[in-house]
């Protein structure tokens, strides 16, 4: 779930209160819409910020515009920002023109990297239907809060 979302606008972090739809949530700061629903696209300095700011798990799609893949997969990741509307962030980085795909170290595009509270959980590649897209990141998301709750134990 996302608890805490940095707004696409100003860039504050804004609380997510629980129960309320997440399609309609609005920055307290700036009034703009936190887009909850819809992928955001990002430079390297509000990914970063995303990454931050946001409580609870953050997908982001590396894609450019010579792709034909990335643009295939571009509705696929749209309709999956609906599906996923407050339960994760979903941001797209322009690989050509920004520095932190490369410092990302993937293999190919599109790709796909999972965080969950600033740290990767999982990645990625290639092209994937909106419904395995959601599917994909429910699973790492539950598995990675299985593998904190054993480390926490042991
Ligand atoms: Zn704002």
């Amino acid at each position: 779930m996302i608890t805490q979302a940095a707004c696409p606008s100003c860039g504050a972090a804004n609380r997510i209160a629980p129960g309320r739809p997440p399609e309609a949530a609005k920055c307290g700061k700036c009034g703009a819409a936190l887009a909850l629903a819809k992928p955001v696209e990002v430079d390297d300095a509000a990914f970063n910020l995303h990454l931050e700011r946001t409580k609870g798990p953050v997908l982001v799609d590396i894609w450019a515009p010579w792709c034909g893949p990335c643009r295939a997969m571009a509705p696929q990741f749209e309709a999956a920002a609906g599906q996923l509307a407050g339960e994760a962030r979903l941001l797209k980085i322009n690989a050509d023109t920004n520095a932190a795909p490369a410092s990302l170290k993937v293999a190919g595009i599109p790709a796909l990297i999972l965080f969950e509270n600033g740290r990767e959980i999982a990645r990625t590649g290639g092209a994937m239907p909106a419904a395995a897209l959601s599917e994909w990141v429910r699973n790492r998301v539950v598995e990675a809060s299985a593998a904190a709750a054993r480390r926490g134990v042991a």
